[in-house]
């Protein structure tokens, strides 16, 4: 079999920093580039006995930003614990959200080849970011800065929808678009505001059901994301072609080598253990709330294109 018999499945999860001037549980500001460990707070750290208290604005945010790509908004949802060990994590959980998420059945329409396609938006959910760490080349191990510890992020999931690297790429642009329109996120991918886990599978084209996927962690360009997207696409089918069968695992991507390396065993939503958060209480939204920030939304840029091709009679080509 060839290439051409194969259909690419991509499904990406954009993790976008917000862009509210505190962090989403305590008071601590999330200006990128301070001295390391000098926003932080008993709360960011993980102190015993400290409290977290839920930030309106990020709530305000992953509102504006579901209603901007056609989600519905949840009247009532509510923040998890998702647990693991990492040595940037101090609480040794993470604050995000499991089965309620604040928007769910979203889309954007994405312009391939001049024509329209829409790519459907499974959740956005708000979460917490985990602090970073250095490895310190002089003296060998690693120092944690906690100064991202507790900055708010969105968690933006799409559907299976996008089947080609150029898709993925035209999806991400939109999305990044929005964010920075509507002035929730400023995007800027070389610190981390916004970056993406790639979910990559094949099949073989008249089959229906999925094949294993693998994801790839944190990838930080476009550039990167269409090369690891367009390596991993081969990647699979020569191994499927040669017989073999694809594992269903978490990747690394290297720049360098421009390829995939494994980094373990994909974990499952089970191993997290998620449980609601006994610290916060559920988020409730009115419906005058909502509406207040579907009122105050800007034009987008889609419908702004689509209300100047009519108006003004241009083609699609100049604009
Ligand atoms: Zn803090």
């Amino acid at each position: 079999m060839s290439r051409e018999d194969y259909e690419v499945i991509i499904g990406l999860e954009v993790h976008s920093e917000l862009s509210t001037k505190t962090k989403i549980f305590c008071s601590c500001p999330t200006g990128f580039g301070a001295e390391p460990n000098t926003h932080v707070c008993p709360i960011c750290t993980a102190m015993p006995g400290t409290l977290p208290v839920l930030n309106e604005k990020v709530v305000e945010y992953a509102v504006k930003a579901g209603l901007a790509t056609n989600c519905e908004i949840a009247r009532q949802s509510k923040n998890d614990r998702k647990n693991y060990f990492y040595p940037d994590l101090p609480k040794s959980y993470q604050i995000s959200q499991y089965d309620k998420p604040l928007c769910e059945h979203g889309y954007v329409n994405i312009d391939v080849d001049g024509k329209e396609k829409k790519i459907g938006i499974t959740r956005i959910h708000i979460e917490e970011d985990a602090g970073k760490l250095n490895h310190d080349d002089l003296q060998g191990g690693a120092l944690v800065d906690l100064n991202r510890a507790g900055v708010p992020l969105i968690e933006i999931v799409s559907e299976p929808d996008i089947r080609s690297s150029k898709e993925a790429e035209e999806y991400l642009k939109k999305i990044k678009s929005i964010l920075e329109y509507i002035e929730v996120s400023d995007c800027k991918m070389e610190e981390g505001s916004l970056r993406a886990d790639v979910n990559v599978s094949v099949r073989k084209k008249g089959e229906t059901k999925l094949g294993t996927r693998t994801e790839t962690k944190n990838m930080n360009s476009f550039r990167s994301i269409v090369r690891e997207i367009d390596y991993e696409v081969e990647r699979q089918i020569e191994v499927l072609e040669n017989g073999g069968t694809i594992e269903q695992e978490t990747l690394r991507w290297d720049d360098v080598s421009g390829k995939t390396f494994p980094m373990r065993n994909k974990e499952n939503a089970d191993d997290y253990r998620y449980f609601p958060d006994p610290d916060l209480v559920a988020i409730n939204l009115s419906e005058e709330y909502i509406e207040n920030i579907k009122n105050n939304l800007p034009e987008l840029p889609e419908s702004r294109k689509k209300r100047y091709l009519e108006e003004y009679k241009l083609s699609r080509k100049r604009c």
